[in-house]
């Protein structure tokens, strides 16, 4: 009996291991909400690493695998993951996370989506073809995407539900407290223009009350060129504009020499959380980065 007790016992055992949710995601920033969401009860696996270009991720032959295991994809969607993402699906051959299935969250749907183009137009090689995929990095967006992977969760793993919802309420609330203070923090600076690298700060910008509407590609994906960096610093000039925003995957050292021309500040920001030192913490530490990064360069003087 003792014997058929302990044979009971190894067989079970990993199965309890295994009622965790088994999620991959695609991008840090998600991960660390669907963290926030599932708690103990989820097993997250992010693909891209928080220093990686989210358009261009190095498809290596294990996340194939890891999508074959997984009972949960959770993907921003709206083209953001187009360039690697579906193939990789394909050949993950797991039913339960293919589009349309129960475990496949796409998080831009429910999403307002901006500058969702009249008609679908990949020739010039704009890489923003349905629309502005970035939308995550205003935290209003955060919490409908939270509410979104709440819900799915609950659908696929009922007995947990509770749990997700009570973590919803908790992020929800923290996002609420810390959007007054952000908002603070930004208020003095309304109106004011900042330079990015890729158009991937709409949505802050428009949270904020800022214009992060001048890039230094000439489209989004399409790399800098001598030409158009000469109108930027053309603009930069003109409009006394003095803060130059560059993500860690991009070329710090072209933003570096039209920050020289134009007496500006490059300030090194991210949209995921361990992409730059003091962002580990997740989405609200994240946030709290930028606003203070963001913020402190605006309010020095041109150099
Ligand atoms: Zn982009």
């Amino acid at each position: 009996m003792k014997i058929l007790a302990g044979v009971f016992c190894l067989v079970v055992l990993p199965l309890v291991g295994q009622a965790k949710l088994n999620v991959v995601v695609t991008t840090p920033d998600l991960a660390s909400i669907a963290k926030e969401i599932g708690g103990e009860n989820v097993e997250i696996t992010t693909l891209a690493k928080p220093t990686e270009d989210p358009h261009f991720v190095d498809a290596k032959p294990s996340f194939i695998v890891k999508l074959n295991r997984a009972d949960v994809l959770i993907e921003g969607g709206a083209e953001l993951e187009i360039g690697w993402l579906p193939a990789l699906l394909d050949q993950s051959r797991n039913s339960r996370i293919a589009p349309g299935a129960p475990g496949h969250i796409a998080c831009a749907q429910g999403i307002q989506l901006l500058e969702v183009p009249s008609t679908l137009d990949r020739s010039k090689g704009d890489i923003h073809a349905a629309g502005n995929p970035h939308y995550l990095i205003d935290p209003v967006n955060a919490k409908i995407v939270a509410q979104h992977i709440a819900g799915s969760f609950c659908a696929l793993d009922a007995k947990s539900c509770e749990v997700y919802r009570a973590n919803l309420k908790k992020f929800t609330s923290a996002i609420d407290t810390k959007l007054t203070e952000w908002q603070k923090k930004l208020e003095a600076f309304k109106g004011q223009q900042v330079v990015a690298y890729h158009n991937s700060w709409l949505y802050f910008g428009e949270r904020f009350g800022l214009k992060i509407d001048l890039f230094l590609e000439p489209k989004p994906g399409v790399p800098p060129t001598p030409t158009h960096l000469a109108e930027v610093i053309t603009k930069m000039k003109m409009d006394k504009v003095h803060v130059i925003i560059v993500d860690p995957y991009l070329n710090r050292r072209t933003a570096e020499t039209v920050a020289e021309k134009t007496d500006a500040t490059v300030v090194d920001v991210t949209q995921f959380p361990g992409g730059v030192k003091g962002t580990e913490g997740g989405y609200i530490p994240l946030m709290d980065y930028l606003v203070n990064a963001i913020a402190n360069a605006l309010a020095q003087k041109p150099k």
